[in-house]
């Protein structure tokens, strides 16, 4: 299409856009954008006359179909008869090929990204253009997402860059939805894996609900004898945490009150990059480290002589 479209909102737009502010439809289709009534204008030139003109529609598939006119007609003039196109059920849905769906992202993406995110997803669309090529895919409606699922796998980069990626093939789906390319966006259906550290703390944990059980029955006699320093109840708080948290023994046994954030998040590491990654734990432990630390100090487990890991985790109970 020649001409270009774009709404200007006014100053009564019920999205509360800027008065005089103008949106495509790219950016509309994006999450969270505020719909309203303000009209669709064109811009362009037409038989080397440039001109905006309101189109008078709010639907942006009635305005592309009166701009469609005026670019037939050679002409600005005249008052184009276009009724207003009332969607049919029962049509079949537009078929759209891969390459021309993600060359037609891409345009539009021009206008109004910066080069540097054009660029991402330039390269990301050309492994999407060459895995659906392998699949034997032509046409957009034929991705599931299982094909997201694999093709996601199929990249040789970090989790990081992977939910990246993610992040970016989930609106150009959603943008093939809007022009009802796909009858549902596939990435969207595609959650993202948790993180490897979290997953491995979930697979390591060494103990069934019934072996937790007997060791905090244990607790509660533990320590009742003077020679121990620890009580039971140091121990059951010391597992929970460890438990919860995945931490290594001598995390824990080195637990400082700042590695919990005021939301009850507990920092489990930071990763080479200084990102650092949480983990939840449940109220009441939160509550109980709350406690330990009002009642021992910022190490909820006391505070420690040596600076030798070895004969910290032993005197906490063990080894690795
Ligand atoms: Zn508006």
């Amino acid at each position: 299409m020649a001409l270009k479209l774009y709404r200007r909102h006014r100053k009564e737009c019920e999205g509360s856009h800027a008065e005089d502010t103008r949106s495509g439809e790219f950016e509309e289709g994006r999450r969270g954008w505020k719909k309203c009534g303000c009209l669709i204008h064109a811009s362009g030139s037409l038989h080397g006359a440039f001109k905006r003109k309101n189109t008078g529609r709010t639907d942006w598939r009635e305005a592309k179909a009166i701009a469609l006119e005026w670019e037939k007609t050679h002409s600005w003039d005249g008052e184009v008869a276009v009724p207003p196109i009332v969607p049919e059920p029962s049509s079949l849905p537009k078929r759209t090929t891969i390459e021309r769906a993600a060359k037609t992202f891409l345009d539009e993406l021009r206008e109004h990204a910066a080069a540097a995110t054009h660029k991402k997803y330039r390269l990301l669309l050309n492994r999407f253009k060459a895995f659906s090529e392998q699949r034997g895919y032509v046409m957009i409606d034929q991705w599931e997402p299982l094909d997201v699922r694999e093709f996601r796998s199929s990249w040789k980069v970090s989790p990081g860059t992977a939910v990246r990626n993610m992040a970016m093939l989930k609106p150009f789906f959603e943008w093939c939805l809007n022009n009802e390319w796909v009858s549902r966006n596939p990435a969207r259906l595609v959650k993202n894996p948790k993180g490897r550290e979290v997953r491995r703390a979930e697979q390591k944990l060494p103990f069934t609900d019934e072996e937790l059980k007997r060791i905090y029955e244990a607790c509660k006699t533990y320590g009742r004898e003077s020679r121990y320093v620890w009580n039971g109840d140091d121990l059951a708080d010391f597992i929970s945490l460890s438990i919860y948290t995945g931490l290594r023994i001598s995390d824990v046994a080195l637990f400082h009150i700042d590695r919990m954030l005021p939301t009850g998040e507990i920092l489990i590491r930071t990763t080479k990059a200084g990102t650092h990654v949480y983990t939840w734990v449940p109220d009441w432990l939160q509550k109980r480290i709350q406690e330990r630390s009002e009642k021992h100090g910022p190490f909820i487990f006391g505070t420690h002589k040596t600076e030798t890991l070895e004969v910290i985790t032993e005197g906490s109970g063990g080894g690795n």
